[in-house]
């Protein structure tokens, strides 16, 4: 039997819970005690934990955020703070650590292994999914649900005003949300970074191509889904270019935070309840330094080392889908 601790740690994304219901009931069945840090590695540093039974991860399936918070912790890139994470998990007797968060995340745990000998393995919580070794993360699924809904209602009011809109989803650096957001949308547009080779070349033919939608008299809506950071100008300023160059008033939509939240939808649910299990097992078979994931169907893991070489990866991911669009 083991002392496992668990934390969430980035940006929180739809599905932690569950995943940290499956994590808990997984280990206790195999007769480990387990014990949830608060806020990120804050909680390694600070000590704050709380020992989790299956009465605490009664009733948190369903719900969005995460019951053991999640925070940024910037003590994690000195020394120090990793001395300090490191001294906490040992005064707890802690045998093994599940960090479920995003490839930061796995840097921090990556970083921590130099100093505690203990057992780490990850689990991707992202909705950004951007993650290599998964060809999904836990939050991704309900993200791009929840982008949809807000698109088709922005929809609406693009074609009743025969306006432009730009709406800019999250993604960090990996344009997977707007690719799959604007793929189920029907955007007339999708831009993201690894769609642009030459960003002037490319924003002078999206400006073409919109003054001649709007001047072939269908008369109907036009939808760029654009992700984060993709250009080196903002939405709004996107937007105030096509009013411009098309003649056609464009307006901008920031989605932002509301991406990370709400309850997980069935895929993130499943695929956290899997990934959950799946930590404990590899624990169990001595598994360190590593992440679990699913990759084309098959429960699989990779070395934190990997989990960032994401670029072939993304655009790969990318190009596959943009072979559907019209
Ligand atoms: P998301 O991309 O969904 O926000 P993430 O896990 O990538 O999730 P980050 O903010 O990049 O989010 O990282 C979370 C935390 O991990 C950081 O606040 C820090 O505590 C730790 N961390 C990240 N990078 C490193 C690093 N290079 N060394 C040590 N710790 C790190």
């Amino acid at each position: 039997s083991k002392r496992i601790a668990v934390l969430t740690s980035g940006g929180d994304a739809p599905g932690m819970n569950a995943a940290i219901r499956a994590v808990t009931l997984s280990a206790l069945s195999h007769q480990h005690q387990v014990f949830g840090f608060l806020s990120g590695y804050n909680g390694l540093i600070n000590e704050h934990f709380t020992e989790l039974n299956a009465a605490s991860v009664t009733d948190i399936i369903h719900r969005g955020g995460t019951i053991l918070k999640s925070a940024r912790c910037p003590q994690m890139h000195h020394t120090d703070g990793l001395l300090q994470a490191a001294n906490s998990l040992r005064k707890c007797h802690i045998d093994a650590l599940v960090v479920i968060g995003g490839d930061g995340s796995f840097k921090g745990a990556q970083a921590l292994a130099e100093h505690w000998s203990g057992q780490i393995i990850g689990i991707p919580g992202t909705i950004d999914n951007d993650i290599n070794g998964s060809d999904e993360t836990i939050g991704f699924h309900t993200a791009i649900d929840t982008a949809l809904g807000c698109i088709d209602k922005i929809r609406d009011t693009a074609q009743a005003f025969e306006r432009t809109f730009v709406v800019e989803v999250m993604g960090r650096d990996c344009g997977i949300i707007a690719m799959e957001a604007g793929l189920a949308s029907g955007a007339e547009q999708i831009i993201c970074k690894e769609l642009i080779d030459d960003e002037p070349q490319f924003l002078q033919k999206l400006y073409e191509q919109v003054k001649a939608n709007i001047n072939n008299d269908a008369g109907h809506s036009y939808v760029l889904v654009m992700a984060e950071h993709s250009l080196s100008i903002s939405a709004e300023q996107l937007a105030a270019q096509l009013t411009e160059h098309s003649g056609v008033e464009s307006r901008s939509a920031i989605l932002g935070y509301v991406q990370r939240g709400g309850a997980p939808v069935a895929g993130d649910r499943i695929l956290a309840t899997q990934l959950g299990c799946s930590a404990i097992e590899h624990l169990n078979a001595g598994a360190d330094g590593v992440m679990v994931g699913v990759v084309n169907n098959q429960l699989k893991t990779l070395a934190f080392e990997h989990t960032s070489d994401t670029q072939q990866r993304n655009r790969d991911f990318v190009a596959r889908l943009k072979r559907f669009r019209r």
